[in-house]
């Protein structure tokens, strides 16, 4: 391929080093007879190794210089299919070919890390149609995603991914395996979107608001965050001393608050 200028904006750091890019392929273990689909192929340093092996590779890349030279390289190839857009505004229920209740697509890619939090929280709506997600993201994300209440890195992106998927910190990336090199560690997640979540709230629309209302000051008590929503008792109803902050909340009791503070409004 001719030789790319790298734009910040799509925040293009490409896998250099093909041990890696080995590691990832064998976390991702595509098999012959799944359909995957990459976000930000860039130039194809996990495309290539991935068309080798499965029926049908969806592409999603939204840099313009980078359609004409993934076209020529890989229209030849079958399992090809590229969408020349933005992974955020992808509807994914359409790469859905049959009305299996099985969910079959297998999401990846390395990540532009700027737009990693809206995209996984876009990438949520879709749970019912994926079988698990690997992703490259800001190491710092994935300490965020897989930490578990009581530490710091516990936030409201925990929660909400922690209530839809299971997940896995796999592997950390230094910043030499990339070019241009990025400012930080990167680390590879799994998760793995629950067939039947062990929590379910009765609103998933007020669990989020809830969620997010309890996370909306980190220094702040339950109590504090979430005045107007419930008040001392319904937090202690659901076991909680209302002067914990959201930090120390597991997933299950926000499902109990949540469904709280539904019953309330209703
Ligand atoms: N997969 C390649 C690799 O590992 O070397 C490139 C990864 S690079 C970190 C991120 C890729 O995502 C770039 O190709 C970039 O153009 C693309 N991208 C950035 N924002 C995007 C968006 N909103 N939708 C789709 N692709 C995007």
């Amino acid at each position: 391929m001719a030789k790319h200028q790298h734009k910040k904006r799509f925040g293009q750091n490409f896998l250099n080093n093909d041990r890696i890019i080995q590691q990832i392929v064998a976390a991702i273990a595509p098999k012959p007879d799944q359909h995957l689909v990459e976000i930000g192929p860039g130039e194809a340093a996990l495309t290539g190794p991935l068309l080798d092996i499965v029926k049908k590779l969806d592409i999603i890349e939204i840099d313009n210089d980078l359609i004409g030279p993934l076209t020529q390289r890989f229209s030849h190839n079958p399992a090809f299919h590229l969408h020349h857009t933005d992974a955020l505004l992808f509807d994914y229920s359409q790469l859905i070919e049959t009305d299996t209740e099985t969910p079959s697509l297998r999401i990846v890619g390395n990540l532009p890390y700027n737009i990693s939090s809206p995209l996984l929280f876009h990438l949520l709506e879709y749970a019912r149609y994926i079988q698990d997600m690997h992703f490259m993201l800001q190491k710092e994300v994935v300490e965020r995603i897989t930490a578990q209440p009581g530490v710091k890195a516990y936030g409201r992106l925990s929660v909400m991914i922690q209530y839809t998927c299971e997940t896995e910190y796999l592997l950390t990336v230094g910043p030499e395996n990339f070019t241009p090199p990025p400012k930080v560690d990167s680390a590879i997640v799994r998760l793995r979107p629950f067939e039947k979540r062990p929590f379910q709230a009765i609103d998933d629309k007020d669990f989020a608001k809830l969620v997010k209302q309890a996370f909306s000051q980190k220094r702040k008590t339950l109590r504090n965050n979430l005045k107007g929503f419930l008040n001392d008792e319904q937090i202690e109803a659901c076991g909680l001393d209302p002067s914990v902050r959201a930090e120390k909340v597991p997933v299950e009791a926000f499902v109990l608050l949540s469904n709280l503070y539904h019953k309330d409004k209703a």
